[in-house]
Order: structure tokens, then C-alpha cells, then sequence
């Protein structure tokens, strides 16, 4: 059955007033320091006491070493509420995803960007991970930090790329320890020139893999996993990849976030197949507000969205002027959400690229 609040309506012109900019924040007690626990050391978690974790006790779990996790001196734990529970307060919820940074300056940046971003209230933010890479565990270090500084509710995402099971275990142990309680769950692309049988292991293939493991290691958590409009650029077919959404869903996920796209029309298209396959959580769309042409090109090729001919003459015609092609950008992508909003979709993510300034412009436009 198609779910009336995300139908594709004829009408797609018409609005609906946006929801007010949230300027209020729950408080949560900071955590304490973090501190990361030596990666090659290995043992059994340390015990709760009154709600405080022993950090003496507690040592890493996370398989050969090769995961450093960041963990507090003294956890408040006050568990994160569902993402799910919010859907379905029936509002549109708005989210960002950061990416983690490389080093400290950009741990510095990233601070003062989401002390900007406080002030718009988002329902929740993700922080991408480095399948394969670097900077995974950068992506908890940035949870524990938006978490514990910032108050905000966080959905760390985990990839199984390169990942045995343990080590997808150790890392969202990590995570539901702190009392995170949403994770996106994927499956991450394969690092340059690595053959399949060495980028997944422990039988850890498919997005779908990683919700089943996560859901039997522990029940509560809130299960975010990818969809995509324009389909996944390794699908033999749209049809196949939507089995393959629905066997995510299946195995526990509570809702699909988008893959960017710039024509809603795409969006649309996908949550009417989606329904009609029995896909029934909510899909929340994927918004990147355009900063260079360059940037687009490179991201779209990357991830198979297509760059409506409108949106690209535009650019164009701004020509070497990064201010006039970031105005465009988000209000190409303002214009998007007004439609997406006004047509049912249960809120928006999006893409900020670690940058304040373009969800700042964003909410203020949306609360008008
Ligand atoms: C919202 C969002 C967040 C993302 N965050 C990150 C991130 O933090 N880090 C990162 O590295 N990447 C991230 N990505 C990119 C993502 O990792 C890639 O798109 C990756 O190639 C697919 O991951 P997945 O979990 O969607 O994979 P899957 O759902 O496993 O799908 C991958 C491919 O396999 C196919 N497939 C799935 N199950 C089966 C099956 N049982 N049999 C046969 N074929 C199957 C699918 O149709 C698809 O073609 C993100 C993407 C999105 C949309």
C-alpha cells in the first residue's frame, strides 16, 4: 500500500507551511574527556556502576588492534531516544551528516561548524565512516564529541567493507555503550582495486548483513539504511535493487535515507516503486546544496545521481563566482525541499559537507 503522506500527488506545485525552526535543545550532561584506548590491547568491557563506566576496566574489544576506540572518562549513558520514535511524532524531521575530519584543525572546524548549526535545532546528525580507510575512528570520536558537547542525538554510520564481524561488533559496542542507539548501516564501497573476496569478510556482503548482525547484537538500536533513487550504480536493475532495499528493511532497518538526487521527481518515483515492493519505513531524501560545478560533477559520477540540464546551465552561467553558485545551490535546494515537504516526505538530510553556512542559509529560507 502507498503510504498517503509520501504519494506522489499531482499537484506538485502546491505548499504547505514548513515546520518552525527548532531553537530549543534537550541538555545532556557532558561526558568527560575522551581518550583512546590503546588499539592493541584487548579484554572484556568494563562493568556499569550507578550509570558511570569504569574506563580502568574497560578496554577495547575491538579485534586486532586495528580499531581505536574513543571512550570516556565518565559516561552519564543516558541512552538516545530512537530515531524511529520521532518519525512517528509525524513531523518532518531535518538532519545533517558531517563527515569525520583527518586531523585536529579539522576536529577544530568541525566544532565551530556544529556550534553554528546548534542554533537550527536539527532532529538528529550522522557522521559518515571511512570504509576501508583512515578515519573510522574518527567517526566515533566525532559522535562521542557532537554528543556529549553539542547535545545532539547522533547516528554514527558503520560500513562492513573490510570489516570482520567482530569488528563491526567492537565498533557498535562502542557506540551503544555510549548510549548512542541509531546507526546507519551499510555496506561501504570497495577501496580502489580491492577484489571482492578481501573487502568483505566473515560474510559480511550486503548492506542487509550488517542490519541482521546489529540487530542481533542488540535488539534497540534504530536502523538507518541507503536507498537510491536513480539506483545503485552496481544494480543489474532498479527491480533487483529494490529487492535488495527491502531486504534491509526485512532484516530490521527502520528507515532509508536517500542517496542525493536533484530532481525530485526521481525521489518521488522511488518511494512509489518502493511501495508498491512492500517497502513501507520512511524514506527520507538526501539533499546536497551545490557549492562548484566541479564538486557536483565529481560527486554525481561518483554515485550515479544525474545533474538536471537547468541546474547545470545555471552554474554555468555563473561562471568563476563561488558566492553566485553557492547562492544557486541551496536555492535550487530550497526549492526541492519546499516541494518534498509540501508532497509528504517525512523531512530532509542533508549533505553539508562539514560547512555551516549553506544549512544556516537553508533554515532561515525554510522558516520564512
Ligand atoms: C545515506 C547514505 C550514507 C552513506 N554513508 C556512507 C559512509 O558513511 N561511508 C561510506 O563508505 N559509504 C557511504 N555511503 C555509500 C555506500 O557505502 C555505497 O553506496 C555502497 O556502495 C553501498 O552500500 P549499501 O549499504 O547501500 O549496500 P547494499 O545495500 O549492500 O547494496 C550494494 C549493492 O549490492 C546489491 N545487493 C544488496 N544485497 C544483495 C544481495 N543479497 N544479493 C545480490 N546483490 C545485493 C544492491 O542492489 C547494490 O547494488 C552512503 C550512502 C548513502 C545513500
Amino acid at each position: 500500500m502507498i503510504d498517503r503522506r509520501q504519494s506522489v500527488r499531482a499537484d506538485v506545485g502546491r505548499r504547505s507551511p514548513e515546520a518552525p525552526v527548532r531553537t530549543t535543545l534537550s541538555p545532556r550532561k557532558p561526558s568527560g574527556i575522551l581518550v583512546a584506548a590503546n588499539p592493541g590491547e584487548r579484554g572484556k568491557p568494563g562493568t556499569q556502576r550507578g550509570g558511570v563506566r569504569d574506563d580502568r576496566r574497560w578496554r577495547s574489544a575491538a579485534a586486532e588492534g586495528r580499531i581505536i576506540e574513543f571512550v570516556s572518562a565518565a559516561t552519564s549513558s543516558q541512552p538516545d531516544r530512537p530515531i524511529s520514535e520521532l518519525f512517528a511524532e509525524k513531523r518532518p524531521l531535518r538532519s545533517l551528516e558531517f563527515y569525520p575530519p583527518k586531523d585536529e584543525v579539522g576536529v577544530e572546524a568541525l566544532r565551530q561548524t556544529a556550534a553554528a548549526l546548534r542554533r537550527i535545532g536539527p532532529d538528529f546528525v550522522s557522521i559518515t565512516y571511512g570504509a576501508g580507510g583512515s578515519t573510522q575512528a574518527r567517526t566515533a570520536q566525532m559522535s562521542a564529541l557532537l554528543r556529549d558537547e553539542f547535545a545532539f542525538t547522533v547516528m554514527p554510520h558503520l560500513t562492513a567493507v573490510s570489516h570482520t564481524r567482530a569488528e563491526v561488533a567492537a565498533v557498535a559496542h562502542t557506540h551503544y555503550e555510549r548510549g548512542i542507539r541509531n546507526i546507519m548501516a551499510l555496506r561501504g564501497d570497495l577501496p580502489n582495486g580491492s577484489p571482492a573476496a578481501t573487502a568483505f569478510k566473515d560474510g559480511l556482503h550486503y548492506g542487509s548483513d550488517v542490519v541482521a548482525l546489529l540487530k542481533e547484537l542488540h535488539p534497540d538500536l534504530c536502523l538507518g539504511v541507503a536507498g537510491y533513487p536513480e539506483k545503485h550504480p552496481e544494480a543489474p536493475s532498479f527491480e533487483a535493487d529494490l529487492v535488495n532495499l527491502k531486504r534491509k528493511v526485512d532484516a530490521g532497518a527502520s528507515f532509508v535515507t536517500t542517496q542525493l538526487f536533484f530532481d525530485n521527481e526521481a525521489y518521488y518515483r522511488f518511494v512509489e516503486r518502493c511501495r508498491a515492493a512492500g517497502i513501507g519505513v520512511p524514506i527520507v531524501p538526501g539533499i546536497m546544496p551545490v557549492l562548484s560545478l566541479k564538486q557536483v560533477t565529481r560527486i554525481t559520477s561518483m554515485c550515479g545521481a544525474s545533474l538536471p540540464g537547468r541546474l547545470i546551465r545555471r552554474i554555468e552561467a555563473a561562471g568563476d563566482q563561488p558566492e553566485i553558485i553557492e547562492a544557486l545551490g541551496v536555492d535550487w535546494a530550497l526549492t526541492q525541499i519546499r516541494d518534498l515537504i509540501a508532497n509528504g516526505a517525512p523531512g530532509y538530510h542533508l549533505y553539508i559537507l562539514n560547512r555551516a553556512r549553506s544549512a544556516l542559509t537553508l533554515a532561515a529560507g525554510l522558516a520564512a
